[in-house]
């Protein structure tokens, strides 16, 4: 399997070139030493429910790496046991060399961003970031130096003053995360930080997160539910599913590899087709050889084709050491502004899903419903993974 590198896949994502980030990003990383995590083993149940099942994770020193799943699968449970806000059956978490699996939350000096803010309503925006300060037995004019570069930081100067019921919801989430980094935390918790936010705004404060990430250099665990978010923010996503970990790894080899039909399905878009392994391990798509699966064992395996990595081929285009070509109809041409997406129906009706873009160069060879079409997916974008595909 081909692992090149690539840019963040996909359509464009929206975000505006033009647009003024928030955040320096040329400062040196302040605060403390930053903290890889080290958790072993770590199982949490509720009654016969494994939220957690046996999970094994290390983050490194200063990266910010995504908890990436559905919901239900355990990212809340994995981020509060990180946290301290609950209590594994058993396992073991280390912040650097300490073990904190027994440590109250207060003495973990983890900064906890959440989807909610979870600000203080009667406190102004001040007063809510100097809060962890004042906890700490930092006072008078050392907090409000400290209060007022974590405004500065999250481009809120001069806000100090007004209440939280008087901040849009960007605002708020920005008070939220100068509170959780103030006191210069060993480890930064967000959950979900973004969900209430339109999309936008979501994808700015995405960007704005990253940069401010570097700044701080301090390791990060962010969760979401939203593949894309994972994708545009992380150096690493860890993928969840019932409790489990199933992939740890840079969203590029996430995307490229996935590591079986649950993350194909999960990240991206994907057609499924099943393959069929001879006696030597060669796997072919109806006749035509797209890979081999060497001497595993398994007997299943499934070509993962992502819809933008196809193209329309000529009409007499047949399937060479490059190319592979599928022949089928159009069914359906979808226009959707930044690109257009095609479904067509190969041979025995399953419809695979063709995008392209919009630029007037890009338009596929045939355009009328029930034309004859041939696809072609260049052998380096060939995905294969082990099994049948998800049901
Ligand atoms: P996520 O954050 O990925 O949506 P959670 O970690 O919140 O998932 O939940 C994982 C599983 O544990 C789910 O099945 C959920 O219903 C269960 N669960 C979480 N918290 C509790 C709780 N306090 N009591 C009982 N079950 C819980
Ligand atoms: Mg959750």
């Amino acid at each position: 399997m081909d692992r090149r590198a690539r840019a963040v896949p996909g359509e464009c994502t929206g975000i505006d070139s033009r647009l003024k980030l928030s955040f320096a990003v040329t400062d040196a990383p302040q605060g403390t030493t930053a903290l890889p995590i080290e958790i072993r083993d770590l199982t949490k149940r509720y009654g016969s429910v494994y939220a957690l099942n046996s999970v094994d994770l290390d983050v490194h020193s200063g990266e910010f790496l995504t908890l990436l799943g559905p919901s239900g699968s355990g990212k809340t449970t994995l981020l509060m046991a990180i946290a301290g806000f609950n209590r594994p059956d058993s396992g073991s978490i280390r912040f650097g060399e300490d073990e904190v699996i027994l440590t109250p939350p207060h003495k973990r000096e983890v900064g906890m961003v959440f989807q909610s803010y979870a600000l203080f309503p009667h406190m102004n925006v001040a007063d809510n970031i100097g809060f962890p300060l004042k906890l700490r037995g930092i006072t008078g004019s050392e907090r409000a130096t400290r209060v007022e570069e974590a405004l500065e930081t999250v481009q809120l100067s001069g806000f100090g003053a007004r209440n939280i019921d008087q901040l849009s919801g960007g605002q708020r989430q920005r008070v939220a995360l100068a509170r959780a980094f103030v006191f210069g935390p060993r480890i930064l918790l967000m959950d979900e930080p973004l969900s209430a936010l339109d999309k936008k705004l979501r994808e700015r404060m995405q960007i704005e997160l990253k940069h401010l990430h570097r700044k701080l250099g301090v390791t990060t665990v962010y969760v979401t539910h939203d593949q894309r978010e994972a994708l545009t923010m992380s150096d690493r996503i860890a993928v969840i599913n019932d409790g489990e970990l199933i992939q740890l790894d840079t969203p590029e080899v996430i995307y490229n590899s996935p590591a079986n039909a649950f993350v194909a399905d999960f990240i991206g878009e994907s057609t499924m087709l099943p393959l069929k392994r001879d006696d030597a391990g060669a796997l072919f798509f109806r006749g035509q050889k797209v890979g081999d699966a060497g001497a595993d064992e398994g007997k299943d395996w499934t070509l993962v084709v992502r819809p933008e990595r196809l193209f329309f081929a000529g009409a007499g285009a047949e399937t060479d050491d490059q190319t592979i070509v599928l022949k089928g109809v159009l069914r359906e041409a979808v226009f959707q502004g930044e690109s257009e997406m095609a479904l067509v129906a190969i041979d025995d009706g399953t419809e695979v899903a063709v995008r392209f873009g919009t630029s007037g160069r890009a338009s596929p060879a045939a355009s009328i419903t029930g034309d004859q079409v041939s696809i072609g997916l260049d052998r380096n974008d060939v995905i294969i993974i082990p099994g049948e595909q998800a049901a």
